[in-house]
């Protein structure tokens, strides 16, 4: 059986049926009234005809009302005044006896109609004032009670008919059109919803399906309803999905849920997700409903979710960084496999929830180790800094504090990690193992800072170690002192037996200083011999220690079966708070180590400022000096070289005298290290040989000066110049000058200093035919077998020894052996600095017939000496 469809237009109101009503009313009425007059011949009076024609009037509106419903107004008010009116018309008619004994019936027919459209109130006063006027009317007519009750039974009868008529229409109405928006509602959802809703029958044919199907699988409404169910799964959820089907279907009241793949009409696979209920029972639904949601855009977004998870997951722990994440109260969230096994975790879970304490301080339950306390605190610092200002902390260095994390070195980054909303969520961390990195940074550290050889500090490292010092001392003042240690003539034990043997000597007195020094010393090779000590020590610590570096220096080495003894000069200096920069303590100490060296060497000098006055006083100087030639303020002075037996004058030396404008008489033993240092000593020696030799020249083309010889002194640096040689002969050659007249004297020490490049200057000069004698002789390191190889022809035995002579035994032992020497290398023997007479009379005594000295005269000018030539005055010197 098929339910017509209703809809609210269709169905039948009040207002319809008062209109047809009362225009069915009027005509019937107008009919009555027009028989009534036509069968009784009746003649209408004024009133009547007046009642008659305002009834045709009504019939008019009524006749409106229904061919125009809308156009015609007729509520509660106009309907209680048109029944007022047809009720005054029937009483008039009645009245009038033109219309006798049907007016009562006509009222009835009044309240039948016109009740209909009235609201409660309204009808009530309707029928009740009917009733009233039905008796009145009665009454006047004459009519009986007993012939007026059934009127008013059917009266009032009709009119609570109407009444109910009417509600009845009313509620019919309202419920229909709750019904149609009901159902246009529904409409709305399903059509606008991209939920699929599906009625399918007992045999799974589709009884109802809102469009979202079409958006689901590609098919029109139509098109579903020629489809089952199961007949477009996928062959993979076929099974299961028809297990569901058939339970729900079999089941009363059961409810299915379900994931499966659908055919698109296309041909592609949808995923959906329904849920099925079972309204079999139901008598307006009879089927079974499903809500169908189409999940493909979810799933996928699922599957690349799990895909950028395990991509994520593969970064982690493939990943050789250790990276973790940690929630705003600092437990991990998130660990990769590198951070888990650094901590003995076999898994992101197992560490999930604990924090930086729980992992670091319980690990094995060990008892927490201060120092990892003291990291444990400063990395849970440096998370809060991260979460607080929001800013990366990068390339924090920590050294691994694990047993089996000794001597590792790490390095994290921690970045903050925010939600969608840019809130801080937690932190962010990346550690990198760098030991290696840091092992090898720490070896190319130590190899910039460490000399290779020794081991020991390097320069770089002294002045580092100077200026950290030097920031304590300014708030600490702590005492620093510095010895400069330098060694003496180590460029001969170097030149004499190769720089291997040199580099086993440095070593080894490495060895010795650092085992003679308290451990807390800091001892460094500040350059190629000399070495620096810094220590915290008083004046009188400091110079205990230099002591003993001389003495442990000074011992004498056994290398490769050579025996060997080098000495050292050092210098003391303190920081103080003049120093500005560590370069200037350590000037102070080498210019205390120099003195040293000028005080004889193998001593200690401690700095003070009176050297530092030296120092800048040698600065001032080397200015001066070097316009000292072009201005004319060098000067030539020659000390006579006398027989010790006779008292002849046997020849010169020549001697530099510097007469500084600035500076005053400036002697020779502060001028010549400066111009040697400076490598004016160059052209100021060439300058001097010059004169010299034209001196001389002159002398012997005035005198009768036979055999006559200059002693020249010569610096090692003007025997390195390669043009020495030419220049030499050049002079020679320009004043005529006797080679044989000229003797070139060099110092022991500087002679010995480079002897392999002396050997073989010096040959070539001896060649030219020059004399070459060796100065201060016994005061410096001379090795017997180089000496034997010199081309010498002089040896000049040193002031020194020559003053000690008839005082101390091993002076006079010392100038004997030397004499014992010289004779076996055939060699001529000077003594030097000669001042008594006694003196002049052990050296005869003793073999040695030449000598120069306050005994016989100072240096002079050349006026002087040239007086001790002239034939007049004998060349003779009284002793
Ligand atoms: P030296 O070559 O040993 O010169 C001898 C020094 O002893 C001279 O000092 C001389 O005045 C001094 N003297 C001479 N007799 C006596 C004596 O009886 N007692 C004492 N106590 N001293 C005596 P001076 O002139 O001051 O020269 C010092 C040094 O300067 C020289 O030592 C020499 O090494 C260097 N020198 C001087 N002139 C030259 C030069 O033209 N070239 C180079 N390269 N060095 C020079
Ligand atoms: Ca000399
Ligand atoms: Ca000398």
């Amino acid at each position: 059986m098929t339910i017509p469809l209703l809809r609210p237009a269709s169905v039948i109101t009040t207002n319809e049926v008062f209109r047809v009503a009362s225009l069915f009313f009027y005509i019937i009425l107008l009919v009555h009234v027009a028989m009534a007059a036509a069968t009784q011949r009746l003649m209408f009076s004024d009133n009547s005809a007046a009642a008659v024609s305002l009834l045709l009037l009504l019939f008019l509106v009524s006749l409106g009302r229904f061919i125009w419903p809308k156009a015609v107004a007729y509520s509660q008010g106009h309907v209680l005044v048109e029944m007022g009116l047809v009720m005054l018309l029937v009483s008039m008619l009645a009245l009038q006896r033109t219309v006798p004994s049907v007016s009562l019936s006509w009222l009835i027919a009044v309240a039948g109609v016109f009740l209909l459209p009235l609201e409660a109130i309204g009808a009530l006063i309707a029928i009740l004032c009917t009733v009233v006027l039905s008796f009145m009317l009665g009454t006047w007519l004459g009519t009986r009670l007993s012939d007026w009750l059934p009127q008013l039974y059917a009266l009032v009868f009709i009119g609570l008919l109407a009444r109910l008529l009417s509600r009845a229409l009313k509620l019919n109405l309202s419920a229909l059109e709750q019904a149609h928006l009901n159902e246009r509602r529904f409409d709305a959802i399903a059509r606008a919803t991209r939920h699929v809703f599906m009625i399918v029958d007992a045999r799974f044919q589709v009884k109802y399906v809102n469009p979202a199907i079409h958006e689901v699988t590609g098919f029109t409404e139509e098109e579903v309803r020629h489809l089952t169910l199961k007949s477009a799964n996928h062959p993979d959820d076929e099974e299961e999905h028809k297990k569901k089907l058939r339970y729900l279907r079999d089941v009363p009241h059961s409810s299915i849920f379900s994931r499966h793949r659908t055919r698109h009409k296309k041909g592609h696979w949808v995923w959906v997700e329904a849920c099925g209920y079972n309204m079999l029972h139901d008598s307006a639904i009879k089927g079974l409903v499903f809500s169908i949601e189409d999940i493909t855009a979810r799933k996928e977004a699922e599957r690349r979710l799990a895909e950028e998870h395990a991509l994520l997951r593969a970064v982690l722990d493939h990943n050789p960084s250790m990276i973790y994440a940690k929630d705003t109260e600092g437990r991990y969230t998130i660990s990769n496999l590198s951070y888990q096994r650094r901590f003995g975790y076999s898994s992101e879970d197992a560490l999930r929830g604990k924090t930086v304490q729980e992992v670091f301080l319980l690990q094995e339950n060990r008892s927490p180790q201060p120092p990892a306390c003291e990291l444990v605190g400063q990395m849970h610092r440096q998370d809060l800094e991260v979460m607080q200002t929001g800013e990366a902390l990068i390339d924090l260095e920590t050294q691994g504090l694990g047993e089996n994390e000794v001597g590792s070195w790490y390095r994290t980054n921690k970045y903050p990690l925010r939600d969608a909303h840019d809130r801080v969520i937690g932190i962010l961390g990346i550690i990198r193992d760098i030991t290696d990195r840091k092992g090898y940074e720490m070896r190319l550290e130590h190899q910039a800072l460490h000399d290779p050889l020794t081991g020991l500090p390097n320069r770089r490292y002294v002045l580092k170690e100077i200026a950290d010092a030097m920031v304590e001392y300014r708030t600490k003042k702590t005492r620093l002192a510095v010895l400069f240690c330098d060694l003496d003539f180590f460029k001969s034990v170097n030149d004499t037996h190769g720089h291997d043997f040199g580099d086993k000597c440095l070593r080894e007195l490495t060895r010795r200083m650092s085992a003679e020094l308290p451990s807390r010393d800091f001892v460094a090779r500040f350059g190629g011999n000399e070495f620096v000590v810094l220590a915290n020590a008083s004046l009188l610590e400091a110079s205990i220690r230099a002591e003993v570096l001389l003495n442990a220096v000074s011992r004498q080495l056994v290398i490769d079966d050579v025996i060997v003894k080098i000495q050292a000069s050092i210098g003391i200096a303190f920081l103080h708070a003049g120093h500005n920069s560590p370069s200037e303590l350590i000037r102070d100490a080498d210019a205390a180590m120099y003195q040293a060296k000028e005080h004889g060497r193998n001593r200690v000098e401690i700095f003070d400022a009176l050297l530092q006055d030296l120092s800048t006083k040698r600065a001032q100087l080397d200015v001066a000096l070097r316009f000292a030639l072009e201005r004319n303020e060098l000067a030539l002075a020659y000390q006579p070289k006398v027989s010790l037996l006779d008292g002849s004058v046997k020849g010169f030396e020549l001697l530099l005298r510097w007469n500084s404008p600035e500076y005053g008489l400036v002697p020779p033993n502060e001028f010549i290290p400066i111009a040697e240092t400076s490598g004016l000593i160059v052209p100021i020696g060439l300058w001097a040989l010059e004169q010299g030799c034209k001196q001389l020249s002159a002398w012997n083309r005035r005198y009768a000066t036979d055999g006559l010889t200059l002693a020249v002194n010569v610096s090692m640096r003007q025997l390195l110049q390669s043009s020495f040689l030419s220049e030499v002969t050049a002079i020679l050659k320009r004043t005529g000058v006797p080679p044989a007249s000229i003797e070139l004297e060099l110092t022991e020490t500087s002679a010995m200093a480079n002897p392999v490049q002396t050997i073989e200057t010096l040959s070539m000069l001896k060649k030219l035919g020059l004399r070459l004698a060796l100065d201060d002789f016994g005061t410096g390191y001379s090795s017997l077998a180089y000496l034997q190889k010199l081309p010498l022809d002089v040896l000049k035995i040193d002031k020194a020894f020559i003053h000690g002579l008839a005082s101390n035994n091993s002076d006079a032992e010392i100038v004997r052996l030397i004499l014992a020497l010289a004779q076996t290398l055939q060699l001529e023997t000077v003594a030097e600095g000669v001042e008594s007479a006694e003196q002049i009379a052990l050296l005869n005594q003793m073999g040695c017939h030449l000598g120069q000295g306050y005994a016989y005269s100072p240096s002079i000018s050349a006026q002087e000496a040239e007086r001790l030539l002239q034939p007049a005055a004998p060349m003779t010197l009284a002793s």
